[in-house]
């Protein structure tokens, strides 16, 4: 995507900003030779499918204002990495359970210069109960991670009372899983907020973001321990 293609698709960003993005694709279908980070491999479409959505969270920083956010499954970097690009005073943490995709992604951190950003190795279930990270983040993002039972159990470990989960999903699946997710939400401290819908560029049609607020602290036994979460969700 061209600097004009990404402002019609709402995104205005100046030059400087689409030049970092632009290094972060290459970077991103370089890594992704040696390490699986995406199964897309066009250019356009790591545009279209992992940047714009990525950047559809912009709206929700502009609202919220967060200064330390927490991408929880980054795979290879997304949502994280482009948000990182846009707002450089954000401190955020990219979070992985697979060694070697983190280690990818450290790489092109370090290459694109980015200072506010700390690569995380390890299980969510395991790190929620760190108290380095337990309840410090304003903001816990996750794309492509798992269904919102186990979602909500993985990331409520990390976010402040008070803090917000941005989940990406397929409209279907937001609608879906929302239902499904009433009990672990409720256990969780996380109060179901709003979805924001948008439309991504070049027919892939419209897309969700799941927004839950962190109502008090979490009880100390959740998260349960490593697989549980995802066997027998909430
Ligand atoms: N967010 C990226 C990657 C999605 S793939 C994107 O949108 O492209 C899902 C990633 O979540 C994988 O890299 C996997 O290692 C990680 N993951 C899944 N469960 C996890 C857990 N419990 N703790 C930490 N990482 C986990």
């Amino acid at each position: 995507m061209t600097g004009e293609e990404l402002a019609a698709a709402g995104f205005e960003l100046g030059p400087k900003i689409y030049a970092r993005l632009s290094r972060f694709v290459e970077l991103l279908l370089l890594e992704n030779q040696r390490v699986n980070l995406t199964a897309i491999r066009d250019v356009d479409e790591v545009w279209r499918l992992h940047i714009c959505e990525s950047l559809a969270l912009l709206a929700l920083i502009s609202e919220s204002r967060p200064r330390r956010l927490l991408d929880l499954g980054t795979g290879g970097g997304i949502p994280g990495i482009p948000l990182a690009c846009v707002r450089d005073n954000l401190e955020v943490v990219l979070l992985d359970a697979t060694r070697k995709k983190l280690d990818a992604v450290g790489r092109i951190v370090a290459e694109l210069g980015l200072s506010g950003v700390q690569t995380l190795w390890g299980r969510a279930e395991a790190l929620a109960h760190d108290e380095a990270y337990r309840e410090t983040f304003d903001v816990v993002t996750a794309r492509a991670v798992a269904a919102l039972p186990t979602l909500i159990e993985y990331a409520a470990g990390f976010v402040r009372p008070g803090g917000q989960c941005w989940f990406a999903k397929s409209i279907d699946a937001a609608e879906r899983e929302i239902e499904d997710a009433r009990s672990a939400a409720s256990q969780c401290a996380l109060q179901y907020v709003k979805t924001h819908r948008f439309t991504l560029p070049g027919h892939h049609g419209e897309r969700a973001i799941v927004i839950y607020m962190k109502r008090s602290r979490l009880r100390t036994d959740l998260p349960r321990s490593q697989g549980r979460p995802r066997r027998r969700p909430l």
